[in-house]
């Protein structure tokens, strides 16, 4: 007897949306990607190319490092020369400490951003955190700019924490230890929002984040933001480490919290190899939002993970470079081809799944097999259209998923 069962995405969760620049977080609105700068923001050249290359990958928002007089000074040269390429960006400056002085001492920083991040944590030095918080607030009103309220456990207000550690000892210690860093991340977003608003900040200018490490401790911290709030949220595992550990943890965590509908915008936060790619983490977070059904933003390459029944790796060659193929093209491609974004393409190693999961595709191959026929029946939208034969075959795949797009 069958039954139903729901394994939908659960609603989204109902938040104010913020306009950042143009692009709209929260509302209902598509969960937006952005990413971060790590270049010196002074360095104008660097970081230009860097918000470029950003940008190009599919980022849209990037945040960027104000931290001294320097870049402040930078931020709106920046601003312009980005705007001359071409590039309409919305630009977040990261604030710590001294925010409030370089928005008061640089207003074309403060006109040129899209939005302000400050961390309650860091905001300012001891007995002068609120006032300091209160400039940055009242900066944020005069330039009619949004600001996200970006909690972080490795910068949390430590007297909130000791207050509440205090609390619960003398209440019989119902919360762990953990439990009650949970609550003190999440009070310190909620108090901090609720201080903007007291100063005249209005709910659809306040986006809240509260960034932990552990997977068990996001998933915690943003249901209840979700279930005590409807301010936008911002999604991330921070410090999620390198290479796979840090994709693996950045997506099983996002994974749980957007299915349960919490999230309006992500950031995947991968420490990058020593000179390596930092497009990597937007690269990451559209996966992130596609494979779960979110968003469309590149052709789908679905391949078989080959097994003893292939000798060679052809079809893992042709995958990979249909795969970049399509990330290339793409800038172009989605101007040119409306609705490209969401191609399936599947590369199969034999005869066995081969054809069938080509049949799914919108166009696929099943590559020969140890043993079986050297020739590639090719299916296009779900029927056999041909048959490739010979040294060609990964070229003349190629030819043809190209001619699919193109008409
Ligand atoms: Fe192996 Fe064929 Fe399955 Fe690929 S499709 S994993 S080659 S059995």
């Amino acid at each position: 007897m069958l039954s139903p069962v729901d394994y939908d995405p659960k609603p989204r969760h109902d938040t104010v949306a913020v306009n950042v620049g143009g692009v709209t977080v929260g509302g209902g609105a598509p969960v937006v990607v952005q990413s971060m700068t790590n270049t010196d923001t002074a360095d104008i050249d660097a970081t230009v190319a860097q918000v470029a290359a950003l940008y190009r990958a599919g980022s849209e928002i990037v945040r960027i490092t104000v931290d001294r007089d320097e870049s402040a000074a930078a931020v709106p040269k920046i601003r312009e020369r980005l705007l001359r390429l071409g590039m309409d960006v919305p630009l977040v400056g990261d604030f710590h400490y001294i925010g409030h002085k370089l928005l008061a001492d640089h207003p074309a920083c403060a006109e040129a951003l899209a939005k302000y991040r400050i961390n309650p944590g860091n905001v300012g030095f001891k007995d002068k955190k609120d006032k300091q918080f209160a400039e940055i607030v009242e900066m944020a009103i005069r330039h009619d700019k949004p600001v996200r309220i970006g909690v972080n456990w490795g910068s949390l207000d430590q007297d909130l924490l000791t207050r509440l550690m205090d609390e619960n000892q003398a209440s019989g210690s119902p919360l762990s230890a953990r439990q009650v860093m949970h609550e003190a991340i999440v009070q310190s977003a909620l108090l901090s929002a609720e201080l903007a608003e007291d100063i005249g900040l209005s709910r659809d200018k306040i986006i809240l984040s509260a960034k932990v490490s552990q997977v068990q401790d996001l998933i915690a911290v943003y249901s209840m933001l979700a279930g005590r709030s409807n301010h936008a949220l911002h999604l991330g595992l921070t410090e999620a480490g390198m290479g796979s550990k840090g994709i693996v943890a950045s997506s099983a965590a996002m994974a749980y919290v957007l299915q349960h509908g919490i999230g309006d915008t992500i950031r995947v936060s991968l420490t990058p190899e020593p000179n390596g790619d930092r497009t990597r983490e937007v690269q990451v977070a559209q996966e992130i939002l596609q494979v779960m059904g979110f968003r469309q933003f590149v052709p789908v390459v679905a391949a078989c993970p080959g097994c003893g029944r292939t000798t060679s790796t052809v079809f893992q060659e042709l995958a990979q470079t249909i795969q970049n193929d399509l990330r290339k093209n793409m800038p172009v491609w989605r101007e040119k081809y409306p609705g490209v974004e969401g191609l399936n393409v599947a590369v199969m190693g034999c005869i066995v799944n081969g054809p069938g999961e080509s049949k799914h595709a919108n166009i696929g191959i099943s590559l020969p097999g140890t043993g079986e026929t050297p020739a590639a029946p090719v299916f296009i939208d779900g029927k056999k259209a041909k048959t490739l034969r010979g040294d060609n075959i990964a070229a003349e795949f190629e030819a043809l998923v190209i001619e699919y797009i193109e008409t």
